[in-house]
Order: C-alpha cells, then structure tokens, then sequence
C-alpha cells in the first residue's frame, strides 16, 4: 500500500512537441534513405527496422531530455510516427526505383503485390528461405512494428523518468545507499518489509552480503532541493561463476526527504 510510483506530470518545455516530432521523424527518414540507398547492393531484415527504430527513438529520448517532455504516452506516438515513416521509406524508395524501371506506369498496391509474389530470400546461416505471400506480409508488419516500436519506446522510458517540478530539473543525484545480503529468504523477507513502508527497518533488518546475491539500495534525487521526494529502486545483483554481474529491478518507490533520512542512518557502514 504504501508504494508511491512517480507520476510524470504530463507537461512539457515550449515547442518541445514540434522540435521532438521534427526530430524523430527526420532521423527515421534519414536512416531509411541511406537503407534504401544500401539496398541496391544488399538487405538485412530485422536489423534495418532496428536501425531506424533505434535512431528515431534515441533522438526522441535526447529531445525528450533536452526539452523537459515529461509526456510519456505522447512521445512514445511520436516516436512510433517517426520509427514508422523512416521503415515506410525504405519501402517507398523501392517503389520509386521500380516505378522508374518500368517507365512510371506502376500503382503502389499493384508494385506491393508483386514485391510480396515474387518474395524476398533471407539467408540464415547457410539456409536461405524464400518469403512470399502472406508470410512476406508478415515480414512487412515485423519490421514496422520494430521500426515503431522502438522508436516510441526510447523517449517513453527517458520521459517517464523522475524530474524535479520545483527546479525544471532531471532528477541528477544517484546513489547506492547500502547493500545487504539478497539470498532468497532475505529478498522475501526485505520485500515484505518494504511493502509495510518501513524502509529503514528493511535495512536495520538486512544482513550483510553472504554469497552470490546481493540486494542494492538505490537512491535518485534531485539535487538541488533536499526537500523533494526522492526514489529508491531495490536492485537485486546475482554474480554469476562467471563473475557476469546481472542486475533486476525488484522494487520501486517515491520516498519522502524524511524517509530517504532515515534509510540513510538505518544504512550499515559497510557497503561494496
Ligand atoms: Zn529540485
């Protein structure tokens, strides 16, 4: 109960909308002509949607940053509009080279149907399918649905991220307050008391780092105003024999500046 999610506030800085739409957009679309220029000579399936996808999204969340949009649902359609056109130019530049082939007599739909009969062949590995008709279909709606996809949800995570209403601020201000013991039991047991909202019990009661698994207590805030809500994010950082470290979020909250006080004094003086 309680749990206090941060709520973005829905607003955004002067003609951030229209600098964020510009920007998501042009980068698709210039990353789909340089795909549609490349495939003449060749076409990596999935990896080309990814490419716009990834570059109208990061552009977006840059814009986002930038420009304080702190619109999660909008910028994610705007970045879904700007991943989808880039992936639709690909597919327009093709149609204008065939159209020219053929002396400009040539519909779109009538070009998509005889690009999706005749088909595409992928090579994996040393196989080499041949995709037409409906799975060709298929193909197309993958590759949007990537392009789109990722261009809406790198500015959705980057606009949903705390900031700070009193100084126009990202929240700046990371840190690990103290690591304790993750070991099934002990992350049944913190996360039982964190659920009371008691989180500097959750620490007092925690044990020290035993083996493999370890529960971090991480802190972002602003700061420049010690007042505001801060969040804690509990990570869970498993070590691998390998000695790969793999890292889950486990548990989120806004906290208040007296509750981030008191997690601070609860915090064991050991930490790694
Ligand atoms: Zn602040």
């Amino acid at each position: 109960m309680p749990r206090r999610s941060y709520e973005p506030s829905g607003k955004a800085g002067d003609g951030a909308l229209t600098i964020l739409a510009l920007g998501c957009t042009a980068g698709g679309v210039a990353v789909g002509l340089l795909e549609g220029f490349v495939s003449q000579w060749f076409s990596l399936f999935i990896m080309f949607p990814l490419m716009i996808g990834i570059t109208a999204g990061s552009i977006g969340a840059v814009i986002v940053k930038a420009r304080n949009v702190r619109m999660p649902v909008i910028a994610a359609l705007i970045g879904l509009v700007g991943g989808v056109l880039g992936q639709l130019t690909v597919m327009g530049d093709a149609y204008m080279e065939a159209r020219s082939m053929v002396g400009g007599e040539l519909g779109l739909a009538e070009w998509y149907e005889l690009v999706a009969t005749a088909g595409t062949s992928i090579t994996r590995g040393s196989s080499k399918f041949l995709v037409q008709g409906v799975g060709y279909h298929i193909l197309v709606a993958v590759e949007l649905v990537l392009a789109g996809g990722l261009g809406a949800g790198i500015p959705f995570v980057a606009a949903r991220e705390p900031f700070c209403e009193r100084c126009r601020r990202w929240y700046d201000g990371h840190d690990v307050l103290a690591t304790i013991d993750g070991e099934k039991d002990q992350l049944t047991a913190t996360k039982r008391v964190l659920e009371t909202g008691d989180y500097a019990r959750a620490l007092r009661d925690g044990k020290p780092v035993s083996g493999q698994r370890a529960l971090l207590f991480n802190v972002l805030r602003c700061t420049q105003c010690p007042t505001a809500d801060a969040q804690l994010t509990v990570k869970l950082r498993v070590t691998t024999k390998k000695g790969e470290e793999k890292v889950t979020n486990q548990w989120k909250s806004m906290v208040t500046a007296s509750e981030l006080g008191a997690l601070r004094a609860a915090a064991p003086t050991q930490s790694s």
